[in-house]
């Protein structure tokens, strides 16, 4: 028996994490559930967002589900999902792009991995406000030392990026390629203008790629990417990204199969993973059993994997294909018209995944 913490959330998060756990059970997956709170709930409870419990719990058991939550304004959190991937030191962000029958979107047969690295890049926090003497002191210091001038009405922002962090997301990619029998691993990149961050990424990109023989490779700079996967997405397989790119193009690349809805995603680190939709806690949304729960199962059926539930994971994933693909029990987002009074709810949409997982 593997024990999950399974963090409800708030929004939709609650509504949709218990969707998620039912089918998972559904599988057989022999999992124990440990429940956990995060969130703005929680937060009016007991002043938190996210109580030492929770942080815990997944210490404990290295593994956990995660329902979405909204961030909370003027707290000392920036984010809780940053501060639980610097926290469980979790540096890879896995979201899987793939086209599912049955979902309207502009695309066919889509199937792409992203791996986002998840701790460096204009995303690590390093910021200096525009007016402060700190900020003042560094543009001193950087006027001094480049040959480019920085006015005093600038603020900045600090992008680094680093061989270890970069040979660590890269072989990750390389691995996940590996593991799950892809062809090819993509860098992407600015290294034409970023010589000394983007391009140490693709240098050490190239280093790491050495060592999979097995698996080809390639790199392309960013705006090309985007142009590409518009245009042939067909061409690529596994994209391995700097944090800020890998941002924006697992947006990209949900869109591509359709949106939010069918969006899963993964954090992964050496110590654990959290598994999370990509879509947010709709808060408009929130108790009136009605969004789509697909996201988070199939980051369930992410998780399954991870776990080396190899065939519940088969199953659930089929299982959520075929009633995505069948249309008649699915929520109002995935009908044509999204007025349509035959959809169904978000546990109505589990009950039938959970018919066909027994059937
Ligand atoms: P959102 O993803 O919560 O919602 C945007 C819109 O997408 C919704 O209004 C709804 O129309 C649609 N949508 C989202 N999930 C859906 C689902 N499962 N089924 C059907 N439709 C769905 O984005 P937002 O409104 O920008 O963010 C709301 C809150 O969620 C914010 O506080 C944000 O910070 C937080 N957020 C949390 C996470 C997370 O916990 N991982 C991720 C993104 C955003």
């Amino acid at each position: 028996m593997t024990t999950v913490t399974l963090i409800t959330g708030d929004g939709i998060g609650p509504e949709i994490a218990e969707a998620a756990k039912r089918c998972i059970d559904a599988t057989g997956a022999d999992i124990k559930w440990e429940l956990a709170e995060a969130g703005v709930d929680i937060m009016a409870k007991t002043g938190t967002p996210l109580p030492q419990a929770t942080i815990d719990s997944l210490r404990k058991n290295g593994i956990g589900l995660k329902a979405p939550i909204t961030t909370p304004v003027g707290t000392g959190f920036r984010s809780i999902n940053v501060f639980l991937r610097q926290e469980l030191e979790l540096y890879a962000c896995l979201r899987p792009c793939k086209s599912y029958k049955g979902v309207r979107s502009r695309y066919e047969n889509i199937d792409l991995v992203i791996v986002r690295e998840n701790t460096e890049d204009l995303y690590a926090g390093i910021e200096f406000e525009k007016g402060k003497d700190d900020t003042a002191e560094l543009i001193n210091w950087l006027n001094k030392h480049s040959k480019r001038q920085i006015g005093n009405d600038a603020g900045i922002s600090i992008k680094p990026i680093s061989v270890k962090a970069t040979q660590k997301i890269v072989r990750f990619a390389f691995e996940y390629a590996r593991k799950y029998k892809r062809e090819k691993v993509t860098s992407v990149h600015k290294a034409n203008i970023m010589k000394y961050t983007d391009g140490l990424w693709l240098e050490t990109s190239r280093q790491v790629a050495k060592n999979y023989p097995d698996i080809e490779f390639e790199d392309r700079i960013v705006d090309n990417m985007c142009m590409q996967l518009i245009q042939k997405p067909e061409l690529y397989d596994v994209l391995v990204l700097p944090n800020l790119y890998g941002d924006i193009l697992s947006d990209l690349c949900a869109g591509l199969v359709g949106g939010l809805g069918v969006a899963p995603g993964a954090n992964i680190g050496d110590k654990g993973a959290i598994f999370e939709a990509t879509h947010g806690s709709a808060p408009k949304y929130a108790g009136q059993n009605k969004v789509n729960p697909c996201a988070l199962i199939l980051s369930g059926v992410l998780m399954l994997r991870h776990l080396e539930k190899i065939k519940e994971a088969d199953k659930l994933e089929k299982a959520v294909a075929d009633v995505i693909a069948e249309g008649k029990y699915v929520t109002y987002d995935m009908k044509p018209d999204r007025d349509d009074p035959t959809a169904v709810g978000t546990s109505e949409m589990a009950d039938a995944i959970i018919k066909r997982i027994e059937n």
